[in-house]
């Protein structure tokens, strides 16, 4: 059995910036590794396999599920898997690291759940919905139909926010980071 580390689930609706922030803070805290989920959606940009996604089939999905490989998964976007592979979790824990998580808000709250002690649930709050749909649009990397998907879920998923243990706002994108390294370290320290 591996020992328990800690963990950190960075949550918010499509386009908040919580990848943005993620990155920042893998290149600046040392012992953190990043969760990288499986999920049935093509790469996007300059993804890398095994960087950014496991990309995996619909069929493959379904096996592992059934094999209870996830810890959580959920069909994110209809017809569009995510979820979180419990080896993912145990193989950053067997080198002594801290697992950052970037997930959607429901399965953030069910991680949170799940190792409620060990974990710090942060929700990344956009300034509006909005400046959330902007940002969404301005990355360039989701067709009209998927944009209004996203659209409809971050409406929704606004709402879960009191449920994490800390709102981050990003409005400013550096005082957010500086916000969120700080959360990190005091997290880490405990
Ligand atoms: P998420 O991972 O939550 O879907 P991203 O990190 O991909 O969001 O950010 C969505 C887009 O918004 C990206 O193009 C990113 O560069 C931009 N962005 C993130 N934070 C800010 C901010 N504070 N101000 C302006 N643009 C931002
Ligand atoms: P994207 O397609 O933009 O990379 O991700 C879509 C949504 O799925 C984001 O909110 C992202 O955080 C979430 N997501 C990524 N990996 C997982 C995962 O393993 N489980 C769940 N539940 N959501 C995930």
């Amino acid at each position: 059995m591996t020992k328990e580390g800690k963990l950190i689930i960075f949550s918010a609706p499509s386009g908040a910036g919580k990848t943005t922030i993620v990155h920042h803070l893998l290149k600046k805290i040392p012992g953190l590794e990043f969760s990288v989920s499986a999920t049935t959606r093509k790469p996007r940009g300059d993804e890398q396999e095994g960087k950014d996604y496991y990309f995996i089939s619909k069929q493959e999905f379904l096996h592992r599920i059934a094999k209870k490989q996830f810890v959580e998964f959920e069909e994110v976007y209809s017809g569009t898997f995510y979820g979180t592979l419990r080896t993912e979790i145990e193989r950053i824990w067997a080198d002594g690291k801290t697992v950052i998580f970037d997930i959607d808000v429901e399965g953030g709250l069910h991680l949170k759940r799940k190792y409620d002690g060990s974990a710090l649930a942060v929700f990344v709050q956009p300034p509006s919905l909005e400046v959330l749909k902007e940002r969404l649009a301005g990355r360039g990397t989701d067709n009209h139909d998927k944009l209004k998907e996203r659209f409809e879920k971050a409406e929704k998923e606004l709402n879960y926010a009191p449920q994490f243990d800390i709102i981050l706002k990003n409005h400013d994108l550096q005082t957010a980071c500086a916000e969120a390294e700080e959360l990190v370290r005091n997290f880490l320290q405990k």
